[in-house]
């Protein structure tokens, strides 16, 4: 038989904490704590199974519940000394959600059940103390009134006329009738008569009477609990927070113990280790004479527990430490039998009733990436967790932290942003906005702190985003040409900020009805796509002594290797200082980007330009020195690991020149008049660039492009293995669709490595050639392609674009709409879609494989540094995952959690 309810208290339990699925996160800790012998109050835990009857029949309950209620109750006076509904000594309990994860204060509670005109007597008998009861009744009634006669019953008040607004407007008139400042000072008469009239305005609002029975307090409380997990609140929030609808949320009933019953009582919160350094030091807040959400609300300055919790706005008030010495100890004992039980940081409320301390809650503590990180370490070190947990301690995405420069948590409290857009670089940034890449660099040379805003960026901009210390769009995705290059750098960076107003002429940015100018300051959180105005307070990234320690740890654990995207030398020593072993994605093209860029882009536009072969070799032997050059510097800097070079992949409208005198220079270069020029750009036009001529196709159609390519990575190497240094280059065809296509570059390939051999004097220059898999025909076609490549890397930018059909750079424009109604949870471009572009990854290993076993495989999409995706490539038995330099660590830390918890 079924058993749905769970008792706990005096010494023991029915359940455990590793019941978190049956009896919610807050029900199975509390069933812990019992058995632990530590002071919980006693109660009861109604299953998540009831919560699933209850939806599956018609919010109604199972038979056997009300004898199991019934029992369990029982259970709870026996053991408290108190009966519910005893006019003599009554018990009261608190109704409360627990769901299998928090999901704090999205669902309803009620407190003070039981009390009612046979019991307040007795009550006010007990505790001698008036003021007390009435004023537990006055709440219990807003608190009931609310959640179960309105909001469970489905009674949708007008705006502002809400039964707990119109009770809370009686309060307030009483307190200004009477001039008091706070709920404190009234009386236990005025408390008396207020509470009596609150139940006839209950009646007159809602048509019914406020139960006076205790029973029907208790069944009331939990059906609301139960309703309110499908409350709009709790909806949204699941929808957030991706938790299925049908894991349901427990009810805990348990007996009331109040921290508001005089000078010897209070309640506080605190966490067993400093969540925001992870020092170990009992850390927290506590209110005398107050209840649990005084200290949550913020109304009253709590005092600190300790001294080492103390600050600048507590330091005046009494610790608990000093002022109830020996509960304090009886509490710190608790923490460590806490933390050596669970092996980790833990949250906890606790109440003092009249000198009484009793725990109401424990569960692990949210932490930030530093403390994260210390704290794992910490516990190694006092052998409480071994290295694998320690490992795990630390979310990949928590290191972000680490590594950058943040925005101050504190100030990001308090400020409300302005607007919202996509995350696309990591850290936080505030500087003067500016609207043109040249005055971005021009205000730096200043020694001014620049962001640059901009409706879109193109190459033309990337001085400019390089000299400022952020950048925000208007337009794009998370794949777009700002946010590759803002996070190649590790710089913050937001784009497709749709709801902004860019005017570049004007230099203005508006929004909501606020007009910022050139000069004006604003503050990006590129981790979490927020935009502030004025310039928010940084927190810098401190590199911690025990990072390296930690990421030795993960490494140890690990099995996918991690390597990185870069296409400078700069960027390649970046990253492996962050410990990349190898580069996966060398993009050719990157090298026309940014300092020094000027000549061999004037050469690659001339090249893109030029209207006959003999024109095009002629600028591809100008260019050649250039490209050569950067690959083998960039080789070096690898010292022998793989690099993975591309051919060139140019979306090549993004290198037709607009300005005029651009286009001038270019045309007296080519020998043409500016007509001409106009008019072989206009050819140049695609409608759909993306699916137009690029990749591989720029190679089939113009092979003496390749042939340079080709020619240059293969002297570089031999060159530097002349030299005495080791390299090992795979070449990459990119785009690619079909077997022939790589067979057609394989055969100039073939020809210019005999040629590079002979020049150099070698038998052989050692190389792998391979290809991308960025279309869904080329996944579905692994076997014949495996027939020629050597290795496979996953494009799963353009994957992810061809298979969902949406365009890279243009889904700023819909994709704030889908994720925040929910039609897709996250954005494809972030977190590989494991049913669509994961399955076509899926068959292409296994096809590719099929036909060349050992098919080294990776992929160097921007997934390969997202924690999720990282996991995903370890599952499907990817060799390696490519990321940006600033994602390598991230990227092996995800790919340690991968192996722990896959094998
Ligand atoms: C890809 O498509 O995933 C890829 C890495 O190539 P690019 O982003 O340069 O198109
Ligand atoms: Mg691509």
């Amino acid at each position: 038989m079924t058993k749905y309810v769970y008792s706990f208290g005096g010494g023991s339990a029915d359940g455990n904490a590793d019941q978190k699925n049956l009896l919610g996160g807050k029900g199975a800790n509390l069933a812990e704590m019992a058995s632990l012998g530590i002071p919980v109050p006693a109660g009861f835990t109604l299953t998540t199974e009831v919560c699933t009857w209850y939806y599956d029949h018609e919010r109604s309950y199972p038979e056997e519940l009300q004898r199991e209620v019934q029992t369990a109750l029982a259970a709870v006076e026996q053991t408290m000394g108190a009966r519910f509904g005893d006019a003599v000594d009554p018990l009261l309990v608190s109704v409360r959600s627990g769901a299998r994860s928090s999901m704090p204060g999205m669902m309803e509670t009620v407190l003070n059940v039981g009390l009612c005109s046979t019991t307040i007597p007795g009550l006010v008998q007990k505790t001698g103390n008036e003021r007390f009861v009435y004023d537990a009744y006055r709440r219990l009634i807003m608190m009931y009134s609310d959640v179960v006669m309105e909001k469970a019953a489905g009674v949708e008040p007008a705006e502002g006329q809400g039964i707990r607004q119109q009770l809370d407007r009686m309060l307030d008139e009483v307190k200004k009738a009477k001039g008091y400042q706070s709920d404190a000072e009234l009386t236990a008469p005025e408390l008396k008569d207020l509470a009596a009239r609150f139940r006839t305005r209950v009646r007159e609002v809602l048509g019914q009477e406020f139960p006076d029975d205790p029973l029907e307090q208790l069944w009331g409380g939990i059906g609301a609990v139960f309703a309110s997990w499908n409350g709009k609140r709790a909806i949204s929030y699941r929808r957030i927070e991706g938790i299925p609808d049908d894991w349901g949320t427990a009810v805990n009933v348990q007996a009331m113990v109040f921290g508001n019953m005089g000078d010897t009582s209070a309640t506080g919160v605190a966490f067993t280790r400093n969540p925001a350094t992870g020092d170990s030091q009992f850390y927290g807040e506590w209110l005398v004479n107050a209840q649990g959400e005084d200290v949550v609300a913020g109304i009253r300055t709590p005092n600190p527990l300790n001294d080492a919790t103390s600050n600048d706005q507590n330091r005046h008030l009494p610790s608990l430490e000093k002022a109830m010495p020996d509960t304090y100890r009886t509490l710190h004992d608790i923490r460590d039998k806490l933390e050596a039980h669970f092996h980790d940081m833990q949250d906890i409320e606790f109440t003092i009733q009249e000198g009484r301390l009793w725990m109401l809650q424990t569960r692990t503590g949210k932490r930030t990436g530093t403390a994260a990180l210390n704290m794992a370490m910490d516990m190694l070190a006092e052998k409480l967790i071994d290295e694998r947990t320690t490992v795990l301690r630390v979310k990949p995405e928590q290191l972000d932290e680490l590594l950058h420069p943040i925005v101050s948590p504190a100030a990001e409290q308090t400020a409300k942003p302005i607007a919202k857009g996509l995350p696309a670089g990591p850290g936080g940034a505030s500087g003067q906005i500016v609207f043109s890449a040249s005055d971005a660099v021009a205000w730096t040379k200043q020694g001014k702190r620049v962001l640059l805003v901009r409706e879109e960026t193109n190459p033309e901009d990337v001085e400019g985003m390089r000299a400022a210390v952020g950048i925000l769009t208007g337009r794009g995705g998370m794949t777009s040409h700002a946010a590759l290059v803002a996070r190649g750098w590790g710089k913050c960076c937001i784009v497709g900020a749709g709801m902004l107003e860019i005017d570049a002429h004007k230099k203005t940015v508006s929004v909501s009805g606020q007009t910022y100018r050139e000069g004006d300051a604003l503050t990006l959180n590129g981790t979490r796509g927020l935009v502030y105005a004025g310039a928010l307070a940084m927190v810098d990234s401190t590199e911690n002594p025990r990072f390296q320690d930690f990421m030795r740890l993960a490494d140890a654990l690990r099995r996918l290797k991690v390597r990185t995207n870069a296409d400078t030398p700069e960027d390649a020593a970046k990253a492996r200082a962050f410990g990349a072993e190898g580069i996966g994605l060398f993009r050719t093209e990157h090298m026309f980007y940014g300092k020094g860029s000027e000549e061999p882009l004037f050469l690659l536009r001339k090249m893109i330009m030029s209207g006959t072969v003999e024109e095009r070799r002629h600028a591809l032997t100008e260019l050649f020195p250039f490209v050569k050059k950067d690959m083998k510097a960039t080789m070096a800097a690898m010292e022998g690991l793989p690099v993975t070079i591309r051919l060139l992949d140019p979306p090549l409208h993004e290198f037709v020149p607009n300005r005029p005198d651009e286009r001038e220079k270019l045309a007296k270069a080519l020998g043409i008049t500016a007509e001409q020029l106009n008019r072989r750009a206009e050819e140049l036009h695609e409608n759909n660039p993306m699916m137009g001529h690029r990749g591989v196709r720029l190679g089939i159609t113009f092979p003496e492009i390749s042939e340079m390519q080709f020619r240059a990575i293969l002297e570089a190497a031999g060159e530097l293995s002349r030299e005495g240094q080791k390299t090992f280059p795979e070449i990459m065809v990119p785009v690619v669709d079909l077997k022939s296509e790589l067979d057609d570059q394989l055969v100039i390939a073939k020809r210019v490595h005999h040629e590079v051999c002979e020049k150099l004097g070698v038998a052989e220059i050692p190389h792998l050639y391979g290809t991308m898999i960025e279309i869904p025909r080329a996944s579905l076609t692994a076997a014949e392609i495996a027939k020629t490549a050597e290795f496979f890397s996953f494009g799963t930018n353009d994957l992810t674009q061809m298979t969902f059909g949406f365009s890279r750079d243009d889904i700023g424009g819909f994709m704030p709409d889908y994720l925040d109604k929910g039609i897709l949870k996250v954005d494809p471009f972030q977190v590989i879609d494991r049913d669509s572009v994961g399955e076509l990854v899926r068959i292409g290993i296994e096809r590719g494989r099929s036909t060349r076993a050992g098919l080294k495989v990776g992929i160097c999409g921007e997934h390969g540094g997202e924690p999720s995706s990282v996991e995903f490539c370890h599952q499907v038995g990817m060799d390696y995952v490519s990321c940006s330099p600033f994602r390598v660590p991230i990227a092996r830390l995800a790919a340690a959690h991968a192996a722990i918890q896959h094998g």
